[in-house]
This record gives structure tokens, sequence and C-alpha cells, in this order.
């Protein structure tokens, strides 16, 4: 079974982009950028990220006899937004939970590798300490930007990725050399500053992370910033040049609902947690769970509604 034939698979599958690596452990330069973000405390509510550094760093440990990093990525830019005025859900949780709707699809293509070669692999959707942009651009399918997103090139960065690990040897990809424009814009338009020291991001200023990750009350500094995010943030994905191409996606699943999009500051806080189940079961703003969200929609300015 050859690369192409695996990508034809992919992109018949739905994937926008597809880019194969060679299984190895993570070269010495990206570990160390790793370590040092850890060591300044910068995973803040994040512990997952400092355990299981074996694994994350070599794709063998997660799949015996790993051969090959298969990286995908699936486009979700919206092609309906939510008001202005209302409380900002990102772009990425408006429709289906991609881990259900990725994963689904990798497994797919996991099927007809084993169907045609017998190879055994393992699907990856942010459900294993594996560094899925770092294989992402080792797989030539972006570079990653100064606001630490995967961007690709001429298509931008609002792009889910999986990543497959298979047993089967493949031809790889070149990495991907591009850099970005290095516009700072991202870091400019920032409102916690999260992105001031350059090359990593402060998850301890980042509302993506806090609105999302974060458990209990927020840090009183927050109420200042937020703004109107009630879940995430993608200021500094909306402000990057790189997307000014972006196009809907054509994953139906990925479309908002009309409930979504109609959601108000007042709907958050009046919300039961049979409500919350009803509407967020599938969509991955059950991650802040209903209290959470609540939480967060307190913050909100009155203006928004
Ligand atoms: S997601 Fe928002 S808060 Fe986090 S780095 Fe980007 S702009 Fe800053
Ligand atoms: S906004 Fe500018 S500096 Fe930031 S990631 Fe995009 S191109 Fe790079």
């Amino acid at each position: 079974m050859q690369s192409s034939h695996i990508k034809h698979i992919a992109h018949q599958l739905g994937f926008d982009a597809c880019g194969i690596a060679r299984a190895r452990r993570v070269d010495d330069e990206a570990l160390n950028r790793y370590n040092s973000w850890l060591n300044q405390g910068k995973n803040g509510c994040m512990q997952w990220a400092a355990g299981n550094s074996e694994l994350r760093d070599d794709p063998a440990r997660l799949l015996p006899g790993a051969k090959s990093v298969i990286v995908v990525a699936m486009n979700y830019y919206p092609q309906r937004f939510q008001p202005k005025h209302a409380p900002q859900v990102a772009y990425y949780a408006y429709g289906r939970d991609y881990h259900e709707v990725v994963k689904k699809r990798l497994w797919q293509l996991a099927s007809n590798i084993e169907q045609e070669t017998g190879a055994s692999s393992r699907a990856c959707v942010d459900s294993a300490p594996l560094r899925e942009r770092y294989w992402a651009q080792q797989a030539g399918v972006g570079f990653i930007g100064l606001n630490n997103q995967l961007i690709i090139p001429g298509r931008g960065s609002y792009f889910f990725l999986g990543v497959l690990l298979t047993t089967l040897e493949l031809e790889p990809d070149e990495p991907c050399l591009q850099q970005c424009l290095q516009c700072h814009a991202c870091e400019k338009a920032c409102p916690t500053g999260a992105l001031r020291c350059g090359d990593t991001v402060d998850a301890r200023r980042c509302l993506s992370c806090l609105t999302i990750e974060h458990k209990g009350e927020l840090p009183e500094w927050v109420d200042d910033v937020i703004g109107n995010r009630v879940y995430g943030c993608d200021t500094c994905q909306q402000c990057c040049p790189h997307n000014r191409d972006a196009v809907p996606t054509g994953i139906a699943e990925f479309h908002p609902s009309d409930l979504l999009l109609s959601l108000t500051r007042r709907q958050i806080l009046d919300m039961t947690q049979p409500e919350f189940s009803r509407i967020f079961s599938h969509s991955a703003v059950k991650r802040a769970k209903l209290a959470g969200l609540q939480r967060n929609a307190r913050l909100l300015s009155d203006d928004i509604d």
C-alpha cells in the first residue's frame, strides 16, 4: 500500500489534508521547547500536559512497532456565525464534537489499511499523549505559527488534527519548513498577554484554557478581559492573515445548529443540567460542564444578550 493511496482514501473520507512522517522519537529541539514550557509552569491548569512524557516523546510507546505517523486535518470553519452580541462559543465547538467525527473517519482509514495490509493502527484525536502539531509539521501538513496553531499553507488554522499511528512502513513526506508571517498581530490582539513571550502560549493566561479547562472560580483579572467569550477564544486565529481565505467546512456535522446560534446569556444562566446534557451531549462544550459555562456567563458584561 502506497502513501498516495492512503492520501486518496483520506480525501475520500472528507479530510482536507493528509501527510505522513516516519515514526521516531520527537527531536531534541521540540523536546527542549516543551520541557521549558512545562518548567515555567505555562501549562497552567492543564496538569495532564506534564504527565506521560515517555509516551508523548515516542509514538512506538503508544503503538508497539509503529513505523509511520499519518496526520490528517479537517476544516471546521463555520458557514454561519453567532451574532456578535451573543455569548461567543469558539468556532471549533460550533458543531458536533470533533473527537467523535474525526475519530470515526480515522477508524475507517485504519480499517482500510488493515484489510489491505494486515498492519495494525491506533487512532488518536486528543485521546492519547501525542504531539499532534509537531507531527503535522513533520508530516508536511503545515507549520506552527506564533499563535501556537498549526497553519496549513494557503488554508489557515481552522482545522482539526487527527493522527493514525500504524505499523505499516510508508514513504514519508518532507517536513513543512515554511514559517508564519511573524506579523505579531496575534500577540497584539491577545486580550491577556498569553502570547507575549514569543513562541509558546502561557496557558495560565489563555482564555481558551481558562474558560474550558479551569475548575472553580477564575482569577479576578479575567473579569476585565473575558469580553463576550463564554467558551474558548478565537482571537489569535481571527486576526491571523493566514486565515484570511478560510472557507466554510463541507462537513455537515460541524455546521452549527439554530439552537447554538440563538443561544443567549440568560438561557445559559437559567439552564438546568438536563437541558445542558440535551443541547451539548455531542458537543465539545460539554468539557466545560454546566458549572463552568455558567461561571463564564456570569462574568460577561451586561450588554451581552
Ligand atoms: S486563545 Fe485567546 S487568550 Fe489564548 S492566546 Fe489566543 S488570543 Fe490569547
Ligand atoms: S497573526 Fe501573524 S505572527 Fe501570529 S501566527 Fe498569524 S502570521 Fe504569525
